[in-house]
């Protein structure tokens, strides 16, 4: 059974369908990537799958549970993380601070900090820096912290490469590898295909709302649509 399974998604803004009948699966244990240009629709799914924008059809199931009717702070206890795009940390707090106020449980949060801090040891560096004192890639890096501080068992990162320098990007995806050999499935949501397609295990490709192609990313890197529209040719 998929921990993530989601059936013919359409979701619309008004007169806008920015998501059409979009079906997608993800593992436990995967990193499954959601590739498309400026306005696919990458966003719009997964602030559907949180909640804040509601399907006009199809299902989610996540963890063998049905989301239809479940508020946004009863799908993050089921367990999905969810680090929006635009890296939303508190300026005014530590690093620190920033993902303690996170954590599921209080009591283990001192813990959870630690195992953060062993994915992204730049943070633990600058943990008594204020927020909006870090790098683009820092603050990036601490709010996919942020998110895992809810101990998700499925995390759902969109776009973290937005406004990074290339060194930057590889050295935040680079761990989501980590991240899923801890035992947290990823659904990331990326316009940098060659490296997302590097550090996930399967991808789909949406155009104009519409999944065009998926499959494992072996496979896709070698696909001629996909070189000509995202790897430059
Ligand atoms: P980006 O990287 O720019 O966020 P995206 O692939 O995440 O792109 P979405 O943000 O999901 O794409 O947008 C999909 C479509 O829905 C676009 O046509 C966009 O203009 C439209 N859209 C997104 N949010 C809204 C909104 N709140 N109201 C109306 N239309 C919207």
């Amino acid at each position: 059974m998929a921990l993530l399974d989601i059936r013919n998604l359409t979701a619309r803004y008004g007169q806008i369908t920015a998501l059409r009948d979009a079906s997608i699966t993800v593992n436990a244990g995967e990193a499954v990537a959601l590739l498309g240009a400026n306005g696919a629709g990458k966003s719009t799914l997964m602030k559907t799958l949180m909640g804040f924008v509601s399907p006009s059809e199809g299902s989610i199931e996540f963890d063998g549970k049905p989301l239809a009717g479940v508020s946004t702070s009863s799908r993050a206890r089921m367990g999905l993380g969810y680090s929006p795009e635009g890296r939303r940390v508190f300026p005014g707090m530590t690093v620190r601070e920033n993902l303690e106020v996170a954590a599921r449980d209080s009591r283990n949060a001192h813990m959870k900090v630690a195992e953060i801090f062993g994915i992204f040891p730049a943070l633990e560096q600058k943990q008594a820096a204020l927020g909006w004192q870090l790098s683009g890639g820092q603050q990036q890096m601490l709010a996919i912290g942020r998110a895992l501080m809810t101990e998700p068992k499925l995390l759902l990162l969109d776009e973290p490469s937005l406004g990074l320098s290339p060194i930057l990007t590889t050295e935040v995806l680079d761990r989501v590898r980590i991240i899923v050999s801890r035992g947290t499935a990823v659904l990331l949501a990326e316009q940098n295909v060659a490296k997302a397609l590097s550090v996930c295990n399967r991808a789909y490709v949406l155009q104009v709302g519409r999944i065009v192609d998926e499959g494992p990313t072996d496979t896709l890197r070698d696909n001629p649509v996909i070189r000509e529209a995202f790897l430059g040719g």
